[in-house]
């Protein structure tokens, strides 16, 4: 049995053929992606066992969905009440990261659906999003309030009722044990999130040292289901949600009562951090599952694309893979149960070596929750994820022994302030005119003039500027140590005497 696997997805596989989405594809090529998809699952679940308490064997039929491009998988009626279960979550990353292979070859935003019987999981009431509480603490939102985004760092000790013990969730693998680093990456991301000016809850916190008496463990290290225990003992409906009394009772409330909790505070967004586990050691990289929901969709996009941008900021990272698309995954209650956007980061793997080597690094976990919040940044402020670059212009016409001036703008959307600076490309030396500028808020940036003075002195150091055209570079570093694309500025200088028949 598989028990350390997240959510896994192997590493995209070379393509020859041009990728099609299912509605793309002929009825010969779906049938044949079907079939070889059946083969893979078969072989993934035969002689396995997969949930402690069912020792019946398990059928799975694979067929896709045209309509969601989506892959669908009919398993057997009666796993449909433990749907969003932790066992069924081990279970269906399984069989997720078995598919892969195969479901690389469908085109576009992709990923597993589950019936069970037939039915989808919200035929049984135990899977159903509750409705809102009446009962939220959270006063109603007015027009200048912060806001809130719930932070749910992934696993946490929790008590097995068979055996009778505080147990972590996952396994340890290159040193990491996933229920304790993930509050460690979660503080950053709280630190990243308060410093854009977010409200932000998070549902452990490592630096809460005190001990739990009944594990005899520090408390930083407790599921979430336990801090909400503790801190609102009211709410049993958000931390005591399993109707189901088995030995996983209380693992299975730990991952309920946190998209439970974000609809009680009414947040604005459930931002759910892990670190991902293959039975490969190969598979590597950041990756993002969500339900599906277009918000969902837009937030998750955000995330890849600026997590990306700064974990590559420091060339020690510079290679580590991010994925491009977020997966959809339907079995996980983290997301599903949730009303507001919710994704759940998995920002590594911990069974790969690379990957855990740098999940422990201060660095790297720094800029990989920097790239979470600012995804979440872009995501509130409805701005594109795109690259920060300056903006070329055209070619300017200069004056001698005068300041030339042109305006300055870029595209993408960095953090302020903003250093500028410009060097003459052709001049290596004293006098080739550097400057450098700071932009301290987005509204400087109409205001910034690059400038340059065409000379008509020579030097040994220096050239005369008469009839050249004069290259500037211009470059840009934003206070997250991301770097501008740079661009070209041209300054055509004038004879001297041209300039001054102009000036008559
Ligand atoms: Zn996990």
């Amino acid at each position: 049995m598989l028990t350390a696997a997240c959510t896994c997805v192997p590493q995209a596989i070379a393509q020859e053929v041009p990728k099609k989405t299912i509605v793309e594809m002929t009825e010969d090529e779906q049938v044949n992606l079907v079939r070889e998809m059946q083969r893979t699952v078969d072989n993934a679940i035969i002689g396995a066992h997969f949930f402690s308490e069912d020792p019946l064997p398990i059928h799975v039929e694979v067929s896709v969905d045209p309509m969601t491009n989506l892959v669908l998988l009919n398993v057997d009626e009666r796993l449909g009440p433990d749907a969003l279960t932790s066992e069924f979550n081990d279970f269906a990353a399984h069989l997720s990261s078995a598919l892969w292979g195969p479901m690389e070859r469908i085109d576009g935003v992709t990923g597993i659906d589950f019936r069970f019987g037939g039915f989808d999981a919200d035929h049984w009431p135990i899977n159903r999003r509750p409705e809102a509480s009446e009962r939220s603490q959270r006063r109603r939102r007015n027009v200048d309030r912060k806001p809130l985004v719930v932070v749910s760092p992934g696993h946490g000790l929790y008590f097995h009722h068979k055996y009778k013990d505080w147990r972590a969730q996952r396994e340890s693998a290159n040193g990491i044990l996933e229920d304790d680093i993930t509050p460690v990456l979660s503080g950053h991301l709280l630190w990243e999130l308060q410093r854009d000016n977010a409200e932000v809850k998070t549902l452990r916190y490592h630096g809460d040292r005190f001990s739990h008496k009944p594990s005899g463990e520090s408390w930083w290290r407790l599921a979430a289901r336990y801090h909400l225990e503790r801190s609102d003992p009211e709410l049993r409906d958000v931390w005591q949600s399993q109707g189901k009394d088995n030995s996983l009772k209380e693992r299975n409330e730990d991952i309920r009562s946190r998209p439970l909790f974000a609809n009680h505070m009414k947040a604005d967004a459930l931002i759910h951090i892990h670190t991902n586990a293959d039975t490969s050691s190969e598979v590597n990289g950041l990756r993002t599952y969500i339900h599906g929901r277009p918000a969902d969709h837009e937030l998750a996009s955000k995330i890849l694309c600026s997590a990306r941008e700064l974990i590559r900021t420091d060339d020690d990272f510079k290679d580590f893979s991010v994925s491009s698309v977020p997966h959809v995954a339907s079995w996980h209650a983290e997301n599903k149960l949730a009303r507001m956007p919710s994704v759940i980061v998995e920002v590594g793997f911990h069974t790969n070596p690379k990957d855990a080597e740098f999940l422990k690094k201060r660095d790297f976990q720094v800029l990989a929750m920097r790239g979470v919040a600012k995804g979440y940044r872009l995501y509130r402020n409805k701005l594109p994820c795109e690259e920060f670059a300056i903006n070329p212009t055209e070619q300017v016409e200069g004056q001698i022994n005068r300041d030339t001036q042109m305006p300055f703008s870029f595209k993408g959307n960095p953090r302020f302030p903003v250093r500028v600076w410009s060097t003459r490309l052709d001049c290596s030396g004293i006098g080739c005119q550097e400057h450098e500028y700071e932009l301290s808020r987005q509204e400087d940036i109409g205001r910034l003039r690059i400038r340059y003075m065409c000379r008509s002195i020579q030097s040994s150091r220096v050239p005369n500027d008469e009839g050249a055209v004069i290259e500037l570079q211009v470059k840009a570093r934003e206070s997250d140590r991301v770097y501008a694309k740079p661009a070209l500025y041209r300054v055509a200088c004038p004879k001297k005497n041209q300039s001054q028949a102009g000036r008559r």
